[in-house]
């Protein structure tokens, strides 16, 4: 028998490999067990891969004398069962991307590296009558290797990660013989029922209708994916903690995804509330041992509760029975790079495997899950009303073109424009008065967007990119100026003249979240001595930063007193300002105008998860839209109508237009040294679709933004009435093109389902 091995390599193909006794160090095993991991060599490199199958010498194509036999074979146990295996199979199938790869995606890091797992077992953990006073003054080492591990609380942690965090093995020893801490095997058995931490509430009808419907199909051990469409603050939360309770009592796992941003403390705290279980986070900021150490608690089924970014998808589960992606809508669960996988979709293909309930839960469904449920493919159901008293903010417009924006006038006599109408400053003044906080959502950090000259004209753009320089000033410190590229992050001083003209003109045009807070400063600041009235509390990415940032800053918000917020998108996803009663949204309409097709649904939908940040305590909320164009139809629509109304109106837009999602499509991007060769290489690829391929075929054009960090990208779009059509035809089509003589010195992939273009 041969073994057939995925290797973390890019091509289409897997490997076969013979197996001799004496090179396998599990004596017992004569043969890697389908799903396991062998160390291989593959030209001159050494590679570590998964076994896919057991084939017969006869079957194999690689003549003998060719044949190589693996190293070695490094679990005596598969690491991935059939149901992972058939998750990849799915993935590399529908994504068109190499099975090895595909595995190298789903696998963490250190178990790519060949990392045996069962070091995992042997943990360590603190004695529980032992205290910092047991240590000798003069015992600073083992201090500090002692409270490396007190950071790991009751249960320690791993040998494994210890060693891997930089405890040393003899100061394990010296501590287990000073009778401090002891080793203990990590029990293999289920982990304790979970139990109830807190009463679930009293469901209203509309909830519980969901809830039942959910706990219906968990209990048939069937698939169904459910859209929970519930406007922000009508208890979707509470609708998933209902279901899970069932699911949990049941023995089983729930996976929880959330958004990237999302993923704060309070996330964990909503569910840990609730029930008392162990509960595992899954989310970028992990490192290599926590990951491993979350994929071991998945697998084994020690994590009961698993709250994880987009990723999580991807991990194995030793007895899965609930599936929840809140904010099903948001971009951040697909995938840029890589495997451009959908988490949602991903989400709904493991449902379907495992028999069980998927909800996607959302504010603002995005228009392929408002298809799916009119395609009968996702049951809906809308939470139209909040708890209690609680009334949904109403939107308002201002006509931006009828009030000037505010003027304020600086020290030294210069007027300079606000941003804001006296309309608009006048509802924040009047909420700050009443001792509620205000929200002004600017999707746009930094001072501001351009530096132009004033007297010929130029304008400070990125030397790499098809991109202006934003501004970053701060008026405290000339060291914290400089101009930034958002987009390959190149770093340029501000230029005190013109470097075109000589001018001294330079003015930076537009306003960015920093400009605006200053502007508020000067707006709202006693009259008399500057001083701030009101804090003035500023989140985007620069003030987040840095780790406990965010933490200072929600905890600043959350005592409550009057305050202005000024944000980025980062404060319209999940979080909780009780005491904001006004949104304020100065230029947050301009999407309606964007030239991709999607703009407007996706501007829409921030809007919406915006305007949800208001009134959500037990005071009323208002929103106010200042804009320019307030006749456009799409604007008016969501104003009046609500988010669902104007959803379905793009909706048939599309259908009229035969876009997604009623075709299907495939982004394919080529990306290279020049634009010439870059288009090309798809005017090639086009030249060798098959005659009958029945697609629409847009390009090759220039993508969006051509020139980033001094690459050059060019594009084409496939639509196709129907999905097996597309993948029909890049199942034969798509490998041929990367073997393109054009294409050998570029960069060509393909994005199935692309969320922009
Ligand atoms: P969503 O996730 O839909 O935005 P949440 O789940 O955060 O909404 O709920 C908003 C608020 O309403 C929360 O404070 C929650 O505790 C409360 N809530 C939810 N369901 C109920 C209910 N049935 N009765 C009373 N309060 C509820
Ligand atoms: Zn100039
Ligand atoms: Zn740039």
């Amino acid at each position: 028998m041969l073994v057939q091995v995925a290797l973390p390599v890019p091509l289409y193909r897997v490997f076969d490999y013979s197996v001799s006794t004496d090179n396998n160090i599990l004596s017992n095993v004569s043969l890697p067990q389908i799903g396991s991991r062998v160390e291989v060599s593959f030209g001159r490199q050494t590679l570590i891969g998964i076994v896919i199958a057991h084939i017969a010498r006869a079957d194999s194509n690689v003549p003998s004398g060719k044949l190589k036999p693996i190293n070695k074979c490094l679990d005596a146990e598969p690491i991935l069962n059939a149901s992972m295996l058939k998750l990849a199979y799915w993935l590399a199938r529908y994504y068109h991307y190499p099975l090895g790869d595909v595995l190298a995606v789903i696998l963490p890091s250190l178990v790519r590296q060949g990392k045996p797992l069962d070091l995992l077992i042997t943990h360590w953990r603190i004695l529980p009558h032992v205290s910092d006073d047991d240590f000798h003054a003069n015992a600073k080492k083992q201090k500090q290797q002692f409270d490396m591990l007190k950071l790991h609380g009751a249960r320690g942690a791993s040998e494994d990660v210890l060693l891997l965090e930089g405890m040393e093995r003899a100061f394990l020893k010296t501590l287990e013989e000073k009778g401090l801490i002891e080793r203990y095997i990590e029990p293999k058995q289920a982990p304790s029922p979970v139990t109830l931490a807190k009463m679930p509430l009293d469901l209203n009808e509309e909830q519980q209708q969901a809830v039942s419907a959910i706990i219906a199909t968990h209990q048939a051990q069937r698939y169904t994916g459910f859209l929970l469409n519930g406007i922000t603050g009508s208890g979707k939360t509470e609708v998933y903690l209902q279901a899970m309770q069932a699911v949990l009592e049941a023995g089983k796992q729930v996976l929880i995804l959330v958004p990237e941003i999302g993923l704060t403390p309070q996330t964990r705290a909503r569910f840990a509330s609730r029930f008392a279980a162990h509960i595992v986070l899954l989310h970028s900021g992990m490192n290599n041992t926590h990951r491993l150490q979350g994929w071991q608690d998945c697998r084994t089924g020690h994590a009961q509760i698993i709250i994880g970014t987009r990723s999580a998808v991807l991990y194995p589960f030793a007895n899965l029975g609930l599936i929840v992606v809140d904010e099903a809508h948001d971009g951040s669960y697909k995938q840029q790079d890589t495997l451009r996988y959908h988490a949602a979709d991903v989400a709904l293909y493991r449902g379907v495997q495992y028999n069980i309930p998927v909800i996607l839960g959302t504010a603002t469904p995005s228009l392929e899950h408002l298809k799916l449920v009119d395609d009968g493919k996702l049951v809906e159901y809308q939470l139209r009303t909040r708890p209690g008293n609680a009334k949904p903010a109403p939107m308002q417009l201002i006509d931006a073109r009828l009030q000037s924006t505010h003027q304020q006038t600086t020290d030294d006599g210069a007027r300079y424009d606000t941003g804001l109408t006296d309309a608009m400053i006048g509802a924040i003044r009047q909420t700050l008065e009443a001792g509620d906080q205000v929200l002004v959502f600017l999707n746009r950090r930094g001072y501001a967007p351009v530096l132009l000259c004033e007297a010929c004209g130029w304008q400070a753009d990125c030397p790499r990119c098809d991109a202006h320089l934003t501004v970053h000033y701060n008026s405290q410190s000339q060291y914290s100026s400089y101009l930034k590229c958002h987009h390959c992050d190149w770093q340029a001083y501000i230029p005190t003249v013109c470097p075109d003209c000589g001018s001294q003109n330079l003015d930076a045009k537009g306003i960015g979240t920093t400009r605006l807070s200053e502007n508020l400063h000067a707006i709202f600041a006693n009259p008399q001595t500057s001083k701030e009235l009101y804090p003035i509390i500023q989140i985007d990415r620069d003030t987040t930063r840095r780790k406990d940032s965010w933490e200072n800053i929600y905890q600043r918000i959350n005592q409550g007193n009057p305050a202005i917020l000024v944000g980025t998108q980062m404060v319209a996803k999940g979080h909780h300002f009780p005491n904001v009663t006004l949104v304020c949204l100065p230029n947050a309409d301009r999407g309606f105008l964007s030239a991709d097709f999607r703009s407007p649904e996706h501007t829409a939908q921030l809007m919406i998860q915006v305007a949800g940040r208001s009134g959500r305590g037990n005071k009323a909320g208002r929103v106010l839209i200042q804009t320019l164009q307030p006749d456009n139809d799409l604007l008016l629509k969501l104003v009046k109508d609500g988010y669902l109304s104007f959803a379905r109106e793009l909706l048939q837009e599309r259908k009229m237009m035969g876009l997604p999602p009623y075709t299907h499509a495939a982004l394919i991007r080529c990306e290279g040294k020049t634009l010439v060769s870059t288009r090309q290489a798809l005017k090639d690829a086009i030249a060798i679709l098959p005659s009958n391929h029945n697609l629409a075929v847009l390009g090759p054009i220039d993508a969006p933004m051509s020139k980033k960090n001094s690459r050059y990208h060019a594009q084409l779009l496939l639509l196709a009435k129907e999905r097996q059509q597309l993948h029909h035809v890049l199942s034969h089509w798509w490998q041929p093109v990367l073997a393109l003589p054009s294409a050998k010195y570029l960069k060509l992939t393909l994005d199935i389902d692309p969320i922009g273009w």
